[in-house]
C-alpha cells in the first residue's frame, strides 16, 4: 500500500457526499476509476441481484460509510463499513483516533485452518472404527483433496484429521474432522464438497452410517487477536481523572467476563464494528456472528470476547480474539459492487489483513461503548444521532431532516412524538 495523505480526511463527517468521495480520492484510498461506482451509489445491476438469489424482487439498501483514523500494524486505513445504526461509525472513528495516537492496533492472525465435519451415527464398534479411520488417514485425506483439486494445486486443501466421539443419552456419534486451508477462500463450498465426497468411504472404514458433511462455522483453528495499548492521561473524559476512566474500563470489562447478561451486550458492540466490515466485505456475517459468540461460551460460560486491563506502568491495555473465517475471494466478493469497492478502499487486502482490520474494528466499537458507558453515559452521544433517524421517521425531506433533528436535541423529550411536532410546527412556519 502505497502512502496516505491523511489530511485531506481531516473534518470528514463535515463535508457533503460528493465532497468526502473527493477526499478518498485526494487522500490515495479511492482511485480514479472507481470513483463513478461510488457516486452510482453501488449500484448492484439487475441481471446479478437475480442470479445471487431465489425469487429475487428488488434490492435492499443500507449506508455505506468510512470509519476513518485505524492505524494497523503500521498501515493507514479508511474501514468501509455497512451499517444501518446511527453511531457506529462514528465510534469507531474516535476510538481509532484515540488509539491510532498511542501506536495504533497490533494483530496477530493463526494460520488460516477451516473444519470440515462428517458425522457418523450406528457405528457398532467405535474403538474398531476410530482406529481403521487413523489407519487411513492418508486416503481419506486423498479423497478430500481428489472432490476439489484447484485448492490442492494452489498450495491449500485437507491435511489433518481428528476424530471425536460424543455420546448423548441413547445416540452415539462418531465425529470426523478434516483440518483444511481454503486459503484466500472462507471456503464453505470447497469444503461442504469434500467432506460430502469422504461420506461413502467413511461409511466403509466405520460399517457406520454417515449423517452428514459440511464445514464447521466453529472456526477455532482461524483465530484473528488485536491489542491495544492507551496511557491514561489520554482517558480523562467528562472532569474524570485518566486513572478513574481506565479503573472503571477495568471494572466494567470484569463485569463482562463473569455476567452472561452483560456480556452479550457488551459483544454486541463488539459485533456493531465486525459485522458492518464483514458485511461490506461481501463475507457472511451469520457465519462470523455464530462462530463468535460460541467462542464467547467455549469454557462453558458465555462471557466477554474482549479484554480491558491494566499494565504494569499503569496504560490501559485492551484484546479481543475472534474466530475469522472471512475471504477476499469467494462468494460474492468477486462480483458485488460494495463488495469489490470495500476491496478496493483497503488496498486488495489478502484473508489475513482482512481479518486483522475486521478484529480492529470490533476492538476499537468496543472501547468506545464502554469509555461512554463508564463516563458520560451511551445516551447523550447516541441519541444526539438517533435524532435525525427520528426525523426521517417523523417524515422529513431534505433540508428538513436537519433543522428538526437540530430542535429535537435541544428538546427535553427526544422521541417520534416530539420529532412530529416540531416537523408540523416547522413546515407551519414555512406555510405562513
Ligand atoms: P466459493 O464457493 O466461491 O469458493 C471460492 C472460490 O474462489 C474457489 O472455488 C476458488 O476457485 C476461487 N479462488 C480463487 N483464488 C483463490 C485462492 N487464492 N484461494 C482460495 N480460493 C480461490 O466460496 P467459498 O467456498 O469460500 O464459500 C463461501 C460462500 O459459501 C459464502 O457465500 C457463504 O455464504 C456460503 N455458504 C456458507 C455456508 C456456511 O457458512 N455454513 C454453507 C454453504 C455456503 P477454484 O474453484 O478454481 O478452486
Amino acid at each position: 500500500m502505497t502512502s496516505k495523505n491523511l489530511t485531506e480526511l481531516t473534518k470528514f463527517y463535515k463535508k457533503k457526499r460528493s465532497e468526502r468521495i473527493d477526499a478518498l480520492e485526494n487522500s490515495g484510498f479511492l482511485d480514479t476509476d472507481w470513483k463513478e461506482s461510488l457516486e452510482n451509489n453501488l449500484h448492484l445491476p439487475e441481471a446479478i441481484a437475480d442470479s445471487m438469489i431465489e425469487n429475487q424482487i428488488g434490492t435492499y439498501q443500507l449506508p455505506y460509510g468510512v470509519a476513518l483514523n485505524f492505524l494497523i500494524d503500521g498501515q493507514d486505513y479508511v474501514v468501509p463499513m455497512a451499517v444501518e445504526e446511527p453511531s457506529v461509525i462514528a465510534a469507531a472513528s474516535s476510538a481509532a483516533k484515540l488509539i491510532g495516537e498511542h501506536g495504533g492496533f497490533q494483530t496477530v492472525i493463526s494460520e488460516r485452518i477451516m473444519i470440515g465435519q462428517a458425522i457418523l451415527t450406528k457405528v457398532s464398534s467405535p474403538q474398531t472404527a476410530m482406529d481403521n479411520l487413523k489407519a487411513n488417514e492418508h486416503e481419506i485425506l486423498l479423497k478430500a483433496n481428489q472432490a476439489h483439486p484447484s485448492i490442492v494445486e494452489r498450495g491449500g486443501g485437507a491435511h489433518s484429521l481428528q476424530i471425536r466421539e460424543i455420546k448423548e443419552g441413547s445416540s452415539h456419534f462418531l465425529i470426523v474432522h478434516l483440518h483444511i486451508q481454503t486459503l484466500e477462500a472462507m471456503g464453505a463450498n470447497i469444503i461442504n464438497t469434500m467432506m460430502e465426497a469422504i461420506l461413502p468411504l467413511l461409511e466403509e472404514l466405520t460399517e457406520g452410517s454417515a449423517l452428514m458433511g459440511i464445514l464447521s462455522n466453529y472456526a477455532t483453528e482461524c483465530l484473528a487477536t488485536v491489542t491495544c495499548r492507551i496511557p491514561t492521561h489520554a482517558l480523562a473524559k467528562n472532569n474524570l481523572e485518566g486513572e478513574e476512566v481506565r479503573d472503571s474500563i477495568v471494572l466494567a470489562s470484569q463485569v463482562a467476563l463473569v455476567d452472561p447478561y452483560r456480556a452479550v451486550t457488551h459483544n454486541k458492540g463488539i459485533m456493531n464494528g465486525v459485522d458492518a466490515v464483514v458485511l461490506a466485505s461481501g463475507n457472511d456475517w451469520r457465519a462470523i456472528e455464530a462462530g463468535a459468540h460460541a467462542y464467547a461460551a467455549r469454557d462453558g460460560q458465555y462471557r466477554a470476547l474482549s479484554k480491558w486491563y491494566t499494565a504494569e506502568n499503569g496504560d490501559l491495555l485492551g484484546e479481543l480474539t475472534l474466530p475469522l473465517p472471512v475471504g477476499a475471494v469467494g462468494g460474492s466478493i468477486s462480483f458485488h459492487p460494495g463488495a469489490q469497492m470495500t476491496h478496493h478502499l483497503l488496498g486488495n487486502p489478502d484473508a489475513g489483513r482482512l481479518e486483522s482490520i475486521i478484529v480492529s474494528a470490533g476492538l476499537a466499537q468496543n472501547f468506545s461503548a464502554i469509555r461512554a458507558l463508564v463516563t458520560e453515559g451511551i445516551q447523550k452521544g447516541h441519541m444526539s444521532l438517533q435524532a435525525r433517524s427520528l426525523a426521517i421517521s417523523a417524515g422529513a425531506q431534505g433540508d428538513e431532516i436537519k433543522v428538526t433533528a437540530d430542535l429535537l436535541r435541544k428538546s427535553q423529550h427526544m422521541n417520534l412524538v416530539q420529532a412530529k411536532s416540531i416537523l408540523e410546527d416547522l413546515r407551519n412556519k414555512r406555510l405562513r
